[in-house]
């Protein structure tokens, strides 16, 4: 591709609203321009790259069996009723009517639209398993679109969905997926690692996230480094610590204390200079409508997704302050465990395995600007239920071999989901086995954020003067450098370029009417791979300067077979 005639508006400087540096260096290099907040157009590079992945995905999509399909982007309304997603699935689904007032959405998933293109034809075991996957647009109204592609609004997924007879085939067709992905992501080059991820309200424990390994991932990820379990932080089980078994003479007799202004754990520790961990955090939530109270040590976190599925809740959500009032019968912030049951006979306490540590701890007196001193479990007050509910941090034990937890971030780049026969139910996508018996067929989900994976890619591989692509992903082979615009420089870099191409190496060639800095910079921003660049200076002795884009310095080789060279460089 020669560049005179090619699209590739590059930046000096990245726009002030990119906030991370995929998204600056994907808006400098010329790949997206922003249309609207989360909202991107793609350019001529940006889309050799998309297709780049897509194809990758594709091959080893097709070789594991699955079957490429198109599907709408606009979904009837009708068909989210049936599996009742109207309802639950929240403000990221764009709702709209069409003209006669029919309900439509704009597709952010696809599982209603696949299970029903499936039920039409689908009736017998024997056409049983299947496995069809798309790639296509998906809308969601995220509520705060951000980190360019990354988190967008409007984005390219391949999304595959597979339909299974029975529990043993169902859970090959997720190893097959996952087996495949394991292959795909590393095709593309990544660091990367597949974590156990959170079910939601589905249930089961067939779920994980595929993360790529990057300071600016927005997941974090537990590795236990001894056994090898690894975990999105918002599900990492916890061992439980060693409860204290305070002897009955340690018991210091509960006091009063007066904590004037002091609201937070932080101001109240600081004030009676005590450590947030001997705190007695009581925290009031609404679930499904009823209350419940939870109760954390001061400097611990709890975590909503194991609070949610301890409950068994379908909505969760922290109380508001009259209903914090009401429900404790205490001042906001000074709300403690102590004679909870007398005032409110009917609430349940659930407590995190850690409040077990604490001896002689301090919890609010529910009193305005009081605390006490010297709270005992058991002594002064005795939760209904222990349960691990802290969210994963430093010092955290794996529950598996106890070994101390490491902790990265991570960007999540693909999901595999087995989904059992949540929609298959409420869709009623049933199949007649071998004894003429209706069943629900067994579905399994697995996402990869295709426009996602280049941001990441990016992430991963970048220095100072721009992207770095791993060779699969590059958008073109090889950069070709025309250091002259005519003459003798320009007509071997115009037989280079034919020669390259001719041995099936994508080139882009830069023969524009630039200053060589400008070509240089360009190049690095643009990031391929390899670079070739031809000029008066080496001419003469036949030579050419070729650059990787990852050394320092460049090297000098002779014209002549540089095609076969590449070629080799390459493993074409
Ligand atoms: P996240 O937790 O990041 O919101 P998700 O669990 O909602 O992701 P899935 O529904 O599993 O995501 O979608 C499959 C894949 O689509 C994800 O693994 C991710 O790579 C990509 N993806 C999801 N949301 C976005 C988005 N807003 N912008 C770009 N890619 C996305
Ligand atoms: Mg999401």
């Amino acid at each position: 591709m020669k560049l005179s005639q090619y699209y590739i508006p590059t930046l000096k400087e990245a726009p002030k609203d990119a906030d991370i540096i995929s998204a600056k260096l994907m808006l400098r290099a010329g790949l997206i321009r922003k249309t609207a907040s989360g909202i991107y157009e793609w350019l001529p590079l940006g889309i050799r790259i998309l297709k780049k992945v897509e194809n990758i995905i594709r091959e080893e999509l097709d070789a594991a069996g699955c079957c490429e399909v198109w599907l709408p982007v606009v979904q009837p309304q009708e068909l989210w009723e049936k599996s009742t997603r109207w309802t639950y699935y929240g403000k990221e689904l764009l709702r709209f009517k069409d003209r006669k007032g029919a309900g439509f959405c704009l597709a952010p998933t696809a599982e209603e639209v696949m299970t029903n293109l499936v039920m039409k034809d689908i009736n017998s075991y024997k056409q049983l398993p299947l496995c069809l996957y798309q790639f296509g647009t998906k809308f969601r109204d995220e509520i705060r679109p951000r980190f360019g592609v990354m988190r967008a609004r409007e984005f390219y997924m391949k999304d595959a969905y597979s339909f299974c007879a029975d529990e043993k085939s169902a859970a090959q067709w997720y190893q097959r997926l996952y087996d495949a992905y394991m292959r795909i992501f590393t095709r593309f080059g990544f660091k990367f690692k597949p974590v156990e991820a959170d079910t939601g309200n589905i249930g089961g424990n067939f779920s994980h996230e595929f993360m790529v390994l990057a300071q600016t991932g927005e997941n974090e990820i537990s590795v236990c480094p001894k056994c090898g379990y690894t975990a999105n932080t918002e599900k990492t089980e916890i061992e439980a610590p060693a409860p204290a078994n305070p002897k009955p003479e340690d018991l210091l007799p509960a006091q009063e204390v007066s904590t004037p202004d002091a609201k937070t754990i932080d101001e109240v520790a600081a004030f009676l200079k005590q450590p947030a961990e001997q705190f007695i955090k009581m925290l009031v939530y609404k679930a499904d409508g009823k209350a419940v109270i939870v109760l954390m040590r001061g400097n611990d976190e709890l975590n909503e997704i194991k609070l949610k599925k301890l409950l068994n809740a379908t909505e969760l959500e922290k109380a508001e302050p009259d209903f914090y009032e009401q429900t404790t019968g205490s001042p906001l912030g000074f709300a403690g465990p102590c004679g909870l049951k007398q005032r409110n006979a009917d609430i349940k306490i659930y407590a995190d395995n850690h409040i077990k540590t604490i001896v002689n701890g301090i919890a609010g007196a529910n009193k305005k600007d009081t605390h006490l001193k010297n709270v005992n479990l058991g002594r002064d007050f005795q939760p209904d239920v222990f349960a691990d509910l802290k969210l994963a941090a430093k010092g955290d034990r794996c529950p598996r071999c106890s070994a101390e937890f490491d902790f990265m971030r991570g960007i999540e780049v693909g999901h595999t989901f087995k989904l059992g026969t949540k929609y298959s139910l409420s869709m009623g996508a049933n199949f007649l086995d071998e004894n003429q018996q209706s069943k629900p067929m067994i579905m399994g989900c697995y996402g990869i954020g295709v426009s996602r994976v280049i941001a990441a890619a990016i992430e991963q591989s970048h220095d100072e003067n721009g992207i770095i692509w791993p060779a699969p992903l590059s958008p073109f082979d090889v950069e070709l450098i025309a250091l002259d615009t005519q003459g003798e420089v320009r007509q071997k870099a115009d037989e280079i370029y034919n020669a390259l191409r001719a041995e099936g190496i994508s080139v882009l060639y830069d023969e524009r009417d630039e200053r060589p800095g400008v070509k240089f910079k360009d190049a690095d921003l643009i990031g391929i791979p390899h670079r070739i660049v031809i000029g008066k200076k080496l001419l003469p002795e036949g030579k050419l300067e070729y650059k990787a884009r990852t050394a320092q310095k460049a090297e000098f080789w002779p014209i002549e077979g540089i095609e076969g060279r590449i070629k080799t460089l390459l493993g074409k």
